[in-house]
């Protein structure tokens, strides 16, 4: 199998943008430290749709809204579908983590949660690597073909260029030039330390350079990025 590979130079990230990107360093932080107290609040397991969730998930969207006016620029207390889906986030996991997805299932969105992938993963199979998508909500995990682009079912190697920056050796931009989507997805083979989300988040150069070559994300990460 050939891969193809261009290799592209990117110069320092430029400046975070407006909004939730204008953030401290130690905002992220924080929201994880929240996301992890929601995690271990032992809630009750509803479905993602059930009516009752917004009632049992309140108490903590309200010390969610707290802790925001605290660490965060006024405007993104405003922005409420973000701050529900990094409520929303933990608590799915747990829910995915409970009901086991079979990671066998091939398909472009989440077998748990019907969301989108926000990050591929390459790991270690074989004398290969092997490609998994991981949920943009409840961070369920499942395989996935290499060749194939998620949002639109291209499967010609030559329209899925993958772009990598020596900043970044092992996070990959995986674009398909017949939608023009990509993901970066993290590459586990180079580096076993590697956390997908995490690396995802800290390549924001690589979404920059991607936005400016036409391509547009597949789906955003938590933070809008
Ligand atoms: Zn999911
Ligand atoms: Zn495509």
């Amino acid at each position: 199998m050939r891969t193809v590979l261009r290799r592209i130079r990117i110069g320092k990230p430029p400046p975070l943008r407006q909004g939730v990107k204008q953030t401290s360093p130690g905002f992220y932080v924080e929201v994880a430290t929240f996301q992890r107290s929601v995690e271990q609040a032992a809630l009750p397991a509803l479905p993602l749709d059930s009516p009752d969730l917004d009632r049992i998930l309140q108490p903590h969207f309200d010390r969610l809204l707290t802790l925001m006016k605290r660490i965060a620029p006024p405007q993104v207390s405003q922005e409420v579908p973000f701050l529900q889906h990094l409520l929303l986030q933990p608590y799915a996991e747990c829910q995915a983590r409970r009901g086991g997805i079979s990671r066998a299932s091939v398909q472009p969105l989440c077998p748990f949660c019907g969301e989108q992938p926000v990050v591929p993963a390459l790991r270690p199979a074989g004398d290969g690597g092997k490609r998994s998508l991981i949920c943009s909500l409840c961070s369920a995990e499942w395989d996935f073909r290499r060749l194939l682009c998620p949002r639109c079912g291209e499967e010609d190697q030559e329209k899925l260029p993958i772009y990598t920056a020596e900043q970044f050796p092992h996070v990959r931009v995986e674009a398909c030039d017949s939608c023009h989507g990509y993901l970066k997805a993290v590459d586990l083979t180079s580096n076993g330390l590697a956390v997908p989300q995490v690396d995802e988040l800290a390549s924001l150069a690589l979404d920059l350079w991607s936005d400016e070559k036409g391509y547009t994300k597949l789906q955003t990460n938590v933070f809008g990025l």
